[in-house]
């Protein structure tokens, strides 16, 4: 159990805001960090002096402790959910609010940037939050290729993620005494790489939940989960629509106008597509079943739509000029007629 906070600056419950003031500030100056070097326990106690008048310095927080006591945090949530202070270890709601006056942050300035630290430290840990809270979920943002998005692929990720301290067990402190490990935040910072799979068919937009690797629950709460939010990147030869890929193939003129075969490259291969006679030039040709595949549904895929690109020759020998020029004059006289 933390220690009662008006017990920690030696005041009074009904102490006014200018005796809790010149308490914090005389208890301040003898344990600060700077008067006595290396010791732990003054340190402790420094940081337990400037948690309680942090919390009883503003005068919401000190009526919600005084109605909630170590759990005021959450007095927004027990109130909201009409919750009684039953559990409260004071019973009795005492000390009425003080406003703060004015004027009072030059002496602050004494401290420095310990103060700083501690009053500016994100306090959001399982000490803070109590109960037995779901992890919050964590989004993480993987850029793929569409070949990666075609077979599945894996990303290492570099995880930063706070843990339930391991020496006070969340709840900051040990013993009455500042958790030296966590520094009385209930968590410590995790370093750990994760190896994760993205599925087959993924698309831009798609998140990929990795159950259990988002923040730690608190208390008997679950973890939250991690989501990966893919981008699919834009692809030189396809572009995607849903499941559906589109490119293009080349048809050399001869094919176009007499028909013929020619191989077309897709996502995982080439394949050989028959050209029909006379086939126009941006000709659609669509083959089934060789998109991408359709997520979660194995063996299931898109189609491929190929337009039809007809490529001229870019040099001509002797004899084929003369064929070409023969061509000319047999069109010529077909469209007279
Ligand atoms: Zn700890």
């Amino acid at each position: 159990m933390a220690r009662d906070f008006y017990e920690v600056l030696g005041v009074s419950r009904t102490a006014t805001d200018k005796e809790i003031k010149s308490a914090y500030r005389k208890l301040a100056r003898k344990y600060h960090p700077d008067v006595n070097p290396g010791d732990k326990a003054a340190e402790a106690r420094f940081k337990e002096i400037n948690q309680a008048f942090e919390v009883l310095s503003d005068p919401e927080k000190r009526k919600k402790y005084d109605r909630w006591g170590d759990q005021w945090e959450l007095a927004d949530q027990f109130e909201a959910a009409g919750a009684r202070p039953g559990a409260n270890p004071f019973g009795r709601g005492a000390g009425a609010a003080f406003g703060r006056e004015n004027g009072e942050g030059d002496f602050f300035g004494d401290f420095g940037s310990i103060f700083e630290t501690l009053f500016r430290r994100e306090r959001g840990g399982p000490r803070a939050a109590g109960g037995n809270r779901r992890g919050q979920d964590v989004e993480t943002p993987v850029e793929i290729s569409l070949e990666e998005a075609f077979h599945g692929t894996t990303r290492t990720l570099n995880l930063q993620t706070p843990e339930v301290c391991r020496t006070c067990g969340g709840m900051g402190e040990v013993a009455g005494a500042i958790c030296h490990a966590c520094e009385g935040i209930g968590t410590t910072m995790k370093f750990r790489r994760l190896e994760v799979r993205i599925p087959p068919g993924v698309k831009t937009g798609s998140r990929v939940r990795i159950a259990g690797e988002g923040r730690p629950g608190t208390g008997s709460g679950a973890p939250g989960d991690l989501y990966l939010l893919v981008t699919v990147l834009p692809h030189a030869r396809f572009e995607r629509k849903g499941d559906d890929l589109y490119g293009e193939v080349e048809v050399p003129v001869t094919d176009a106008v007499l028909g013929g075969e020619v191989m077309v490259q897709t996502i995982d291969g080439r394949v050989a597509l028959r050209i029909p006679e006379l086939t126009q030039n941006g000709k659609q040709f669509r083959l089934a079943g060789k998109g991408m595949p359709v997520l979660g549904q194995a063996g299931k895929r898109g189609d491929l739509y190929v337009k039809v690109r007809v490529m001229l020759p870019d040099q001509l020998t002797p004899e084929e000029r003369k064929h070409w020029q023969a061509l000319r004059e047999l069109r010529a006289a077909a469209t007279r007629r």
